[in-house]
């Protein structure tokens, strides 16, 4: 089955530019004469297949990304995990949950599923459910088995397991791409279920190494090691300008930028 990809945000947690920097990549970021590819929103997809609408995360940008690529829809979303970057956005899928018949769907591992009924517990308390809140449904997502997958809309959505400092999150494999964002190392678990892979997408932070996320050098050892026919480079900060890093790169390797479309086979 035929399927698109569309890079909502690109950004790492702060976002590109970043508040209240001056630097080069910043400055071009916002400027008319800098290059558009280095303004990065909070990092999030869109799949389009079958007719149907699958995000992975809504981020504190979601609202504008939405907008920008012209969502008017929505029938699934998937979350990698609860830090702020990824799951803000989620009450700006209010207006889109009011025009489903169902309950939206949402999937989650349990510590995610914890931050959400925490954070927005106006949408999920039976007692003090805010009568306007998101009308969803979370979903669990299977822990105990690494690559267990549940099937959303005919595509099976794999759960592969990531090291994110000290925490394990989700990245998923759906079909022949795969998305690991906030990562800083891959568990040999996990090795197996990214062989095969026409699209790999990566955490990929800045040049130095930093204890949650991966850097330039180790995504790029990753991809040797996993050897897809294509990766794509995410959560991006400051540190990576554009044009000049993407020419360090090997053809096959680009730089992610938001709204940047890839096509692919979901199943
Ligand atoms: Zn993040
Ligand atoms: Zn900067
Ligand atoms: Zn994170």
């Amino acid at each position: 089955m035929d399927a698109t990809l569309t890079f909502l945000g690109t950004g790492t947690s702060m976002g590109v530019p970043t508040l209240g920097c001056d630097c080069a990549v910043c400055a071009s970021a916002v400027s008319s004469e800098g290059d558009p590819r280095n303004r990065r929103t909070r990092p999030s997809l869109r799949l389009s297949y079958n007719n149907r609408v699958v995000l992975v995360d809504t981020g504190p940008d979601f609202h504008a990304q939405a907008i920008r690529e012209s969502i008017r829809h929505v029938d699934a979303v998937l979350y990698t995990h609860g830090h702020a970057d990824h799951i803000l956005g989620f009450d700006d899928l209010r207006p889109l949950s009011f025009r489903l018949k169902e309950n939206l769907p949402l999937y989650a591992d349990s510590e995610t599923t914890e931050t959400l009924r925490r954070i927005f517990n106006y949408t999920f308390s039976e007692r003090e459910r805010y009568s306007t809140a998101a009308r969803v449904a979370l979903h669990p997502l299977n822990e105990d088995i690494p690559g267990a997958g549940v099937d959303i809309f005919g595509a099976c959505f794999r759960r592969i397991p990531v090291s994110h400092g000290p925490q394990t999150i989700t990245g998923y494999r759906f079909g022949s791409a795969a998305y690991l964002t906030d990562m800083s190392d891959i568990p040999a678990e996990s090795i197996p279920l990214l062989q095969d892979l026409d699209i790999l997408i990566l955490d990929a932070l800045r040049r130095q190494p930093h204890p949650s996320h991966s850097h330039l050098e180790r995504s790029l050892a990753f991809v040797e090691q996993l050897r897809p026919r294509r990766a794509f480079f995410t959560h991006i900060s400051h540190d990576l300008d554009h044009a000049p890093t993407e020419a360090e790169l090997p053809p096959h390797v680009r730089l992610a930028y938001d709204g940047l479309q890839l096509n692919f086979e979901i199943a």
